[in-house]
């Protein structure tokens, strides 16, 4: 895959870039291992004070940077823009927190006599260079959530950035240097997925984290444990979405269409699978489907546009195939399922719900990375349950009802990383993010991201 920005919007390619020669790759691991050495010794005010300084230029660039992402990967400019905003509230909030979740941990009086100890205490230090292979759907909030926990911290990052965001990736690198840090504390490698293994398995790299498809998580995770190294996966997602008869309806329909389009519908905890009780099964539905109708796809670049294109020619193409084979199996597409009129270039694609949906469809236990949904109808709350574990994946989910006995039973047996109750997935700084199943394993965000690429090193001391 050429490193390359290539617009969605218009299928030109914009600019290409030569990727790192191996001593180029060389040089950089070298300094990353160097400047791990003197950054891991620096103190919590110092890194919060750069990462500071790094949200307020990151503010700055904001107008500028969300027209390069937009240009990128085709996300709607205001979605550009928030995504920049997301990304400086989380490295404010590492900035302020990163100190004290990583405080020192001392055990209780009793069992450090116990341990035969005058005291003890687990103290986090940093691992080392930690390598971040990450996709382009979220191509700044993808990386400040590895990047503002890790070097809080006081590891170092190596970002190999996904291959058509190469100029989102080197902004990356330039406002950390920018910011203050020191060289060789963040930086990019312009390099294909091919090259991953060879540095993932460089005895400098400690760990690695990676966001993306299955397959490239499963690549990464072999080559770590081979090199027996620390691995956080965040892979694919098909939220379930579960609409329930004390439900309030006009809520749920309306948060389920931002829930299933944001992003031209290309996140990862996006609802997917959208499971709906029968007694509420037509209300929902309509005014479901209204919504995802009335979504106006059009140029990214433009204020009034709700979905752009997708990505890549190639997303269209599995998108495609994914409805294709529903409505070949007897889905009825409600609205969409196919490509909208009026675009004679770029690569969209129109929102869409499907109803009819049954397990022998693909798009039952793949991911529909694009604005299609899946809908499907209950009888119960326990066939709601089967269907929304029923699925490889096990991201988010999401459940809209007023009956508690039912949040308790959806908490107890949905099979996530997340249950959100009368609203949609949202990420947070505060709240750990991942998945469990086929979407990976580890946390990112709040004390649970931070302490991934830590070693919780027990300190135990006699009296001298
Ligand atoms: P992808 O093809 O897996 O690419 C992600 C990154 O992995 C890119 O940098 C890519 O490099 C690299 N890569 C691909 N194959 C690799 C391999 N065999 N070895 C090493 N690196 C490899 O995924 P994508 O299409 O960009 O992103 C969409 C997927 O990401 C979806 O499944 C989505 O759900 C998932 N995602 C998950 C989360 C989460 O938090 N759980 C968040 C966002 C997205 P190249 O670009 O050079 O191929």
């Amino acid at each position: 895959m050429p490193i390359a920005t290539v617009n969605p919007a218009t299928g030109e390619t914009l600019r290409v870039f030569r990727p790192l020669r191996p001593d180029e790759t060389e040089e950089r691991l070298a300094a990353a291992d160097t400047a791990f050495r003197r950054y891991r010794a620096t103190g919590f005010a110092e890194r919060a004070a750069l990462l500071r300084r790094a949200a307020e230029l990151l503010e700055q660039d904001s107008p500028d940077i969300a027209r390069t992402v937009t240009t990128e990967m085709g996300k709607p400019l205001t979605a550009a823009r928030a995504e920049a905003a997301k990304c400086v509230k989380a490295m404010r909030w590492y900035a302020d927190h990163g100190e004290g979740l990583l405080a020192d941990e001392r055990p209780a009086d009793a069992d450090v006599r116990d341990a035969g100890a005058a005291t003890a205490r687990v103290h986090y230090r940093p691992l080392g260079p930690v390598l971040a292979v990450m996709p382009w759907n979220f191509p700044l909030w993808q990386v400040v959530r590895f990047a503002a926990p890790a070097l809080m911290a006081g590891n170092t990052g190596l970002l190999k950035h996904a291959s058509n965001v190469p100029q989102t990736a080197l902004y990356l690198e330039d406002l950390f240097h920018r910011a203050g840090y020191p060289t060789g504390v963040f930086q990019t490698l312009l390099v294909g997925s091919d090259a991953v293994e060879g540095i993932l398995r460089d005895p400098r790299v400690a760990a690695a984290t990676l966001t993306g498809s299955e397959a490239a998580g499963r690549s990464v995770a072999s080559v770590a444990g081979d090199e027996v190294k620390k691995t956080v996966l965040e892979l694919g997602g098909s939220d379930p979405y579960l609409v329930l008869p004390s439900a309030d309806i006009e809520r749920a329909a309306a948060t389920s269409v931002t829930a299933r389009a944001q992003n031209n519908g290309q996140s990862c905890i996006a609802a997917k699978r959208f499971i709906v009780h029968t007694d509420v099964f037509d209300a929902f539905t309509e005014r479901f489907t209204a919504g995802m109708a009335a979504l106006k796809v059009g140029d990214p670049m433009d204020e009034a546009t709700d979905v752009g294109p997708l990505a890549s020619e190639r997303g269209r193409a599995d998108l495609e195939e994914l409805v294709d084979d529903a409505t070949g199996r007897g889905a009825a597409a409600r609205c969409g399922g196919g490509r909208p009129a009026g675009f004679d270039r770029g690569w969209y694609y129109e929102p869409t719900v499907l109803t009819g949906v049954t397990p022998a469809m693909r798009i039952h236990r793949e991911e529909a990375f694009g604005p299609v949904a899946a809908v499907y109808r209950a009888v119960s709350l326990e066939e709601a349950l089967d269907i929304a574990n029923d699925s490889p994946f096990g991201l988010s989910s999401n459940v809209w009802t007023r009956d508690d006995a039912e949040v308790a039973r959806c908490v107890r047996d949905l099979e996530a990383g997340g249950v959100y109750v009368n609203g949609m997935t949202a990420s947070h700084p505060a709240l750990p993010f991942g998945g469990v199943k086929r979407s990976g394993y580890g946390r990112e965000l709040s004390g649970h991201g931070i302490r991934e690429f830590c070693n919780a090193t027990t300190v135990w001391q006699a009296a001298a």
